[in-house]
């Protein structure tokens, strides 16, 4: 099995990251929260075991979003980077917009679709789920 490699990073640079290996899923989250946090109608999002993922350069600074979760982002840009959660623990979700080709991986389910924007609708068949998907 091919060994794959992810590279992104921040808009200006100053973080970048190296993933080893395929994505645990990739989805897109309709929440609040991360609307707020990204400014954006949605996000998103590649789930990764934490030892996957390499800071190469800079460290994401971090955001309590909730009790339960920690938002990563650049200091000097802005660009939200990572996600982690005491109720995924070990894995971290990393902004599929900050990879340098996030075409390289697809989404297989919308997530939080309750909350999502009524003038959002994406034209796929996969899966939607009214909040947090049933995780294993
Ligand atoms: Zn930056
Ligand atoms: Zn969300």
């Amino acid at each position: 099995m091919d060994t794959v490699t992810l590279d992104g990073g921040c808009q200006c640079g100053a973080i970048r990251y190296r993933i080893t290996g395929a994505p645990v899923v990739v989805a897109v989250c309709h929440c609040r929260m991360c609307r707020r946090a990204n400014a954006a109608p949605a996000v998103a999002w590649a789930m990764f075991q934490q030892s996957q993922v390499a800071f190469t350069a800079g460290k994401p600074a971090t955001y309590a979003s909730s009790g339960e979760g920690e938002r990563g982002f650049c200091p000097s840009c802005g660009t939200q980077i990572s996600f982690t959660a005491t109720y995924i623990p070990g894995l971290i979700d990393i902004t599929v917009g900050s990879l340098d080709r996030p075409d390289a991986v697809r989404p297989v389910l919308h997530y939080w679709d309750s909350e999502r924007l009524p003038w959002v609708r994406l034209a796929d068949d996969l899966p939607r789920h009214a909040e947090f998907p049933p995780f294993e």
